[in-house]
């Protein structure tokens, strides 16, 4: 097999998975992708996640905005997406701290209508990959989705698609080089559910960039 990112040969088992079919992640030992090889069916990864623990969306959402808000636009009203929004707490606290127009996407049905009921946001209850908008997005965000996500490169052209000229993407996901990781091998809180497909470290993804030709700009850290 070649790796999906670099297309590098060589690549190590990393660990077994909880998949029914496709027993292993697999890490590239050039570029560092980690993917789970064989692929499981499109249809196994959309059952998969309960978006529903509106506790634990509250308490993480905190946690996301201290680690993202200083990608934020610091000036001005901005357009603001949040794909995979769960329970809707951490798209409140942007619309509560930010000057910022918020819009929430969350396929489940049941986290959809509890945020938009309960935290009275803009919600719309449907795959990312049918989601349309007349309006380019100043900041499109996702906190722990990318990795569950079938078809990466489908899910980055989306992104892409919506994102203003200016726009940032922001995605929140576990780095395989972790400590955690390295001490706790597949007992790691990164895959506690079993359906992770791939872990992403900025390596994987500024060769995603310059392969589609996209800027790259200074991060603030
Ligand atoms: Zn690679």
């Amino acid at each position: 097999m070649r790796c999906p990112i670099c297309e590098g040969r060589e690549v190590s088992r990393f660990y077994r998975t909880q998949f029914s079919a496709t027993p292993y992640f697999y890490r590239c030992n050039a570029c560092g992708y980690c993917f789970v090889w064989p692929r499981p069916e499109r249809s196994y990864s959309e059952q998969q996640g309960d978006a529903t623990d509106a506790h634990k969306n509250e308490v993480l959402s905190w946690d996301y905005y201290s680690k993202i808000h200083n990608f934020l636009p610091q000036k001005g009203r901005f357009r603001f997406l949040e794909v995979g929004a769960s329970t809707g707490y951490f798209s409140k606290l942007i619309e509560d701290r930010c000057d910022a127009e918020v819009i929430s996407i969350e396929m489940d049905v049941k986290a959809a209508c509890y945020a938009e009921t309960r935290l009275d946001l803009v919600v719309y209850a449907e795959p990312f990959e049918s989601f349309r908008s007349d309006q380019s997005f100043d900041v499109i965000f996702s906190g722990h989705v990318i990795e569950h996500v079938f078809d990466r490169f489908e899910y980055l052209r989306k992104c892409s698609d919506l994102l203003s000229e200016k726009g940032v993407l922001i995605f929140l996901t576990p780095n395989a080089d972790a400590w955690k990781q390295i001490m706790l091998h597949d007992e790691w809180g990164g895959v506690p559910n079993g359906d992770t497909h791939n872990f992403f470290q900025e390596n994987q993804l500024l060769i995603f960039w310059r392969n589609w030709g996209w800027p790259l700009v200074p991060m603030r850290r």
